[in-house]
Parts: C-alpha cells; sequence; structure tokens
C-alpha cells in the first residue's frame, strides 16, 4: 500500500482502493485449483463494480444474483444469461417476469409456494423456467450467527421432510424444470470441515431422491468460503485447493450431474481497502480515540456483524500507541476496532481498513447524508 502513497496525497478521503494485481491472483488461484470442471457463479453483491466484474467475466466465471437488478447488472456487463442463477427468500413477481424473459440458467428457489408462483409466471408466458430447490440442510456453519443460512431456524430455503412430502406436486407443475438441489450454509467459512458435513449432507439427500427415481442432472454448493481478516497482506488467497478438493473427496455426483459454486467473498474480498485520513485524536488515560474520516456508512460490516477488519497507519513512525479507531457517524457502533496498537497517528496521517472488497461498496450508503465513497484502482496510479 505505501507503493501507492504518493499517489494517495491528492484524492478526497475515504476511497476504496483495488489492488487489481490480487484480484488476478484470487482468479488465478481459483482456476488452477478448479481443475475438475466445475462451474461458478460468482455471487454479485460481494462487489459489482464493472472493472471487478470484467476480470472475472473473462475468468469464464458465471453470477449468482439475489435480485432482479443484480441480474440487469450481470447482463450489462455481459455475463451470458446462460451463466446466471437467482437466489432469494423473497423474489417479487416482477423480478420473476424479468428473470424468465431473459432466460437465466436456473432459479434457486426458496419455498414451495415460490416454486407455484413462477411455474404460473412461466405458464402465462408459454415458457419453461429452470428451478433448483434451496435445501436447509439444518447444519451448523460455525461462523456469525448474522451470516449463517444453513441451520434449522434460518429463512432460507426448505426442509429435507418438505422436499419429499411435496415432490409429487413438483413433479405435476407443467411449466418448471426441476433441473437440482442449491444449498449455501452461510458465509465467512474458514473450518472447511463445515463443507464436509455439507457434502455428506448432499448426499444423503440425493440418495433418497435417487430411491424415489429422481436424478437430477446439477448440484449446486453455494459459496461462503472464508478469507483472513486477521493476515490479509500475509494471506492473500484463500485456500481453494483445499476448498474444491473437500467436495470432489466428499461429494457423490451421479454419472454426468454437474456441480455448481457460488463464491463472493473469497474472490474479491482482499483486494479491496478503505482508505481513510485521522481527524482527530483524544488522548485517555486508558485508550484514546482516533477518530477518522471513515465511518460505518462508508463500510458497514463491523456495525452490521461485529466484524472486525484489519487497520493499518501509514503514519510512519516508529512509537507504538493504543487506540480506539472509530468513524464520525452519531452511533457507538461507528467502531473499527478497539484497543488497537498502532504506530502514534495524527491528524492527516494515511489509514487503510483492509478486506474490504467484499460486502463494502455493495453497502455503502449516505446515512448522516454523508458522501459515498469513491472506487479507485491499482492499474490507475
Ligand atoms: C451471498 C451468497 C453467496 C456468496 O457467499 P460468500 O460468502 O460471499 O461466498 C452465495 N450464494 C448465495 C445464495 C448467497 O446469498
Amino acid at each position: 500500500m505505501k507503493d501507492f502513497l504518493a499517489g494517495f496525497s491528492n484524492l478526497e478521503t475515504p476511497f476504496y482502493f483495488y489492488d487489481l494485481s490480487i484480484l488476478d491472483e484470487t482468479i488465478s488461484a481459483i482456476r488452477q485449483a478448479n481443475r475438475y470442471g466445475y462451474h461458478i457463479h460468482y455471487a454479485l453483491k460481494a462487489n459489482n463494480n464493472p472493472r471487478i466484474l470484467e476480470r472475472i467475466r473473462k475468468a469464464g466465471f458465471g453470477v449468482d444474483c439475489v435480485s432482479g437488478n443484480e441480474i440487469r447488472i450481470g447482463l450489462e456487463n455481459d455475463f451470458d444469461a446462460s451463466h446466471v442463477v437467482l437466489a432469494g427468500v423473497g423474489k417479487t413477481d416482477k423480478e420473476i417476469q424479468y428473470a424468465i424473459d431473459q432466460n437465466i440458467f436456473s432459479f434457486n428457489v426458496e419455498s414451495i409456494q415460490e416454486l407455484e408462483v413462477i411455474n404460473e409466471i412461466a405458464t402465462k408466458k408459454g415458457k419453461v423456467a429452470n428451478v433448483s430447490i434451496r435445501i436447509n440442510p439444518a447444519i451448523d456453519a460455525g461462523t456469525h450467527h448474522y451470516i449463517t443460512t444453513g441451520a434449522k431456524e434460518n429463512k432460507f430455503g426448505i426442509s429435507e421432510d418438505e422436499l419429499f412430502g411435496a415432490l409429487v406436486q413438483i413433479q405435476a407443475m407443467t411449466n418448471i424444470h426441476f433441473i437440482g438441489l442449491h444449498y449455501h450454509i452461510g458465509s465467512q467459512i474458514m473450518d472447511l470441515g463445515r463443507f464436509k458435513n455439507l457434502a455428506v449432507r448432499v448426499n444423503d439427500i440425493q440418495q433418497k431422491l435417487v430411491a424415489k427415481g429422481v436424478e437430477l442432472p446439477h448440484l449446486n454448493v453455494g459459496g461462503g468460503l472464508g478469507i483472513d481478516y486477521e493476515n490479509p497482506d500475509e494471506n492473500p488467497v484463500p485456500d481453494f485447493e483445499t476448498y474444491f478438493k473437500t467436495f470432489h473427496e466428499n461429494l457423490e455426483l451421479l454419472p454426468g450431474q454437474e456441480l455448481h459454486f457460488e463464491l463472493g467473498r473469497s474472490v474479491v474480498g482482499q483486494c479491496g481497502s478503505l482508505i481513510s485520513r485521522a481527524l482527530y485524536v483524544k488522548e485517555g488515560s486508558d485508550t484514546n480515540f482516533l477518530i477518522i474520516d471513515a465511518g460505518m456508512n462508508d463500510l458497514m460490516r463491523p456495525a452490521l456483524y461485529q466484524a472486525q477488519h484489519k487497520v493499518i497507519s501509514l503514519s510512519g513512525r516508529s512509537e507504538e500507541k493504543k487506540y480506539d479507531v472509530v468513524g464520525p457517524v452519531c452511533e457507538s457502533s461507528d467502531t473499527f476496532g478497539k484497543g488497537l496498537m498502532l504506530p502514534e497517528t495524527k491528524r492527516g496521517d494515511f489509514l487503510v481498513i483492509r478486506s474490504a472488497g467484499a460486502y463494502g461498496e455493495t453497502m455503502k450508503n449516505t446515512y448522516n447524508a454523508r458522501e459515498l465513497a469513491k472506487p479507485y484502482y491499482s492499474e490507475d496510479f
């Protein structure tokens, strides 16, 4: 980051900075590790900047969308509709109509009622919609409870019992084509054993389906692979080798069955940083408040789910001091870190909040009527 510092001096802070070499390195690591020919649909909600999407599309990935507008963004950025999947517990009729009109690859359906609505809308249009049914596998992802999605109490997907209870009804629907099962158990999963547990559950459900004579051409195991928020610069690329291998070794695919993934955070998380300047220092006896010009409106994750991003001070001083690094927004949750040991930092010094490439800009907002932080890219410096 120090290499780019000279170029930063004229820019208004806070802003997002993307190191595209990290993105490229990550994308090639994914391509290298995916030697099994699995399909990857990038989860657009992690980051939808055109410059980033362009690199992801060129790598041959599709997109995973959670709204009609995300489908539109994907198509505007030249992703092919045949590589688009649409998830979400609350798809509106308008979004369903749009997705059918665009001939997306598949709906990831989250309830039986939604399936009926898709069937109805497709019938009116004289079309057949591809659907995968999202199963809630009732397993623990071992991550923060706000980003767990595959446990029994979560709103996502339908249970195994419901699937088997509705199987006859599903097979009778004339304008849907039931092509697969979909799973997504949560996000920022660091324990790869959780994915092994998922694979075992998927096998189990698949065997029961096969016993009923149902063989589906596709399986989708979602995303959720975590990144190292503590050591982003030592460990910028997640362990995709072990990740894909875990599925390769544990998942029993039917002959010809295709496997799909929906990676978001692990693709773009480490290439982005939020760059800020120190505004004020309030010295205290126990800790010092370092008030910076980036706030929870620029990066919501710490306030939203107590996420810890590494904060780096570029002050260049050697003496360390203890700081609570806080933003300017009128909320006590607007805090980036408590009791952090940082080089002594003064008004005007730059701070880097690392690992902000995923769920950073896509969640930014104007709360307190603040400006939206702009993106900048390493190749322009
Ligand atoms: C958000 C989301 C993803 C991506 O999750 P990551 O943790 O960013 O990999 C994948 N699938 C679905 C259905 C999602 O909602």
